[in-house]
């Protein structure tokens, strides 16, 4: 049978001299003199193949192309292109289009010939596929119409994807990245409770999800079936031990007790990248939801995706070196390396030795009121008050966001309180002042020494949490001496 060709071009006379052409070889031509009557010819004619000028007024060969290839029913037929300009820009928008093929208007008759051969015979357009496009009802307007649909879909998902790149700028700040995170979300998705986890490369960091509830009372009870929910469709890929959960959203108003069998639908979507796991959301709906056909769910998980790829590369960047930046002190990492050591080596060597834990006070209104510069200026400047309070013996890490730790060998807790109190006085009677912005600051510290009752250095660590708990509930800006 012939090939059917659908001839889109706006001068008449080339019009005219490539249909001659392409019929002298045998093909069937239609003909068009412009891109929406072309549309509508498709449905009528079912062509092998479109063969288009770009340039055309009102709608033009790129749009035509997207047309075609953003519907089903008409996707599968192969378009090419055809263009006086040999530019880049030209070719990137006609193959962003779909286009099949992209040549030059200059081309010889002969060689287009034997293009349109190679490119039907490598996109067949079947009979049956034929039928379908012909028992579809077009009519002359709904070229324009489909544009506007394509070009409001266009427009969303690029605002979309910009929206969640924004969260990019907090990077470094977890809590910040989750508190956004959940604020878009909840702007796009429908869920009585969500959750964000971010997978660390890190062994020794604690395993958080964080959850939204939107400002809602749910109990303990359920947050934590939640988390073993969750973290059990995420064991297939990796073993999670130790975890936790955190809630963001401020709880407010009533206790609305949330049995967890209310929650109707749920989706539990893990984030691999690399064969890692690196991490995952979930959402929980008291309504009935299917959250897989949310119209834009797939981009907003690969635009997550980008952003959990993101964060796990700064994790990892972090984990791998020994200081934090921002303070200079020893990270994490080599604070749960040091503790342990220090446990380890007083075990068999017995000797006193003391450790800190301090928490910037209110430090979260700091940033709101200030800024996260001011914050990090804060954060900095009392690490430098620490570093000062303190033996060249003892040492000085960054815990989290804005806990510092103090690891001090050979102290007991009564030589420990002496730096220890010294810090928390330096902090409260510093002028805090960034760019003539002025601040008062102070701290609280729990204070604990490797008791015979601590069986591993983690015990060691809560001890010293317990009491840094105690000094916040107490009032702040003190010392808590662990069992005092
Ligand atoms: P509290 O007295 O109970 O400690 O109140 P708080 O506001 O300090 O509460 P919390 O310790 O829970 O909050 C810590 C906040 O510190 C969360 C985050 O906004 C902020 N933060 C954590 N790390 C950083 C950081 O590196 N820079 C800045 N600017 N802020 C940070
Ligand atoms: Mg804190
Ligand atoms: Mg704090």
């Amino acid at each position: 049978m012939a090939i059917k060709i659908l001839l889109v071009e706006d001068s008449k006379s080339q019009l005219m001299f490539l249909k001659e052409g392409l019929e002298k070889h045998d093909f069937v031509v239609e003909t068009s003199s412009d891109g929406a009557e072309a549309y509508r010819k498709v449905f009528e004619y079912a062509p092998d193949l479109v063969l288009s000028d770009i340039m055309m007024p009102i709608i033009d060969g790129y749009q035509l192309c997207r047309l075609l290839k953003n519907k089903d029913e008409t996707k599968k037929i192969p378009v090419i292109l055809l263009t006086v300009l040999d530019n880049k820009i030209d070719s990137f928008w006609g193959k962003k289009a779909g286009a099949q093929l992209f040549l030059s208007k200059n081309i010889d008759i002969d060689e287009l010939v034997k293009q349109i051969y190679a490119t039907v015979r490598r996109y067949p357009v079947t009979d049956e596929y034929k039928q379908v496009i012909l028992e579809h009802n077009v009519t002359d307007n709904s070229a324009q119409s489909q544009l506007n649909i394509i070009l409001n879909d266009l427009l969303l998902k690029s605002v979309f994807s910009n929206e969640f790149r924004n969260l990019s700028d907090f990077m470094n700040y977890e809590r910040i990245l989750v508190e956004k995170m959940f604020s878009l979300l909840s702007s796009f998705v429908e869920y009585t409770i969500a959750g964000v986890y971010f997978a660390s490369p890190d062994d020794f960091s604690e395993n958080i999800l964080y959850i939204d509830t939107l400002g809602r009372n749910i109990s303990k009870g359920v947050l934590s079936d939640i988390q073993y929910d969750f973290f059990r469709k995420l064991e297939d890929i990796k073993t999670v031990r130790d975890t936790k959960f955190e809630v963001v959203r401020i709880l407010l108003g009533k206790e609305i007790d949330y049995v967890f069998n209310d929650l109707k639908s749920k989706i539990i979507i893990p984030l691999v990248f690399d064969k890692k796991l690196i991490g995952g959301i979930c959402f929980y709906s008291r309504s009935d939801m299917d959250y897989a056909s949310f119209r834009y769910f797939d981009i907003m998980i690969s635009e997550l995706l980008a952003i959990f790829k993101m964060k796990y590369q700064y994790t990892e960047k972090e984990f791998m070196s020994v200081l934090d930046g921002l303070t200079g002190l020893y990270n994490r990492r080599q604070f749960e390396l040091g503790l342990e050591q220090e446990f380890n080596r007083t075990k068999r060597h017995p000797a006193d030795f003391s450790m800190a834990i301090l928490d910037i006070d209110f430090f979260k209104k700091v940033n709101d009121t200030h800024g996260h510069q001011y914050g990090d200026y804060v954060l900095k400047t009392v690490s430098d008050i620490m570093k000062a309070c303190f033996r060249k013996t003892d040492l000085l890490y960054r815990y989290g966001g804005e806990e510092l730790v103090m690891i001090m060998p050979e102290t007991n807790i009564e030589g420990a309180l002496i730096p220890v109190q010294r810090l928390r006085r330096s902090v409260e009677e510093y002028d805090f002042d960034y760019n003539g912005v002025k601040a008062k600051v102070t701290v609280s510290i729990g204070l604990t020494m490797n008791f015979q009752e601590f069986k591993s250095s983690a015990d060691m660590l809560k001890s010293a949490d317990e009491s840094l708990y105690k000094a916040k509930e107490s009032g702040r800006n003190r010392v808590i001496v662990y069992n005092e």
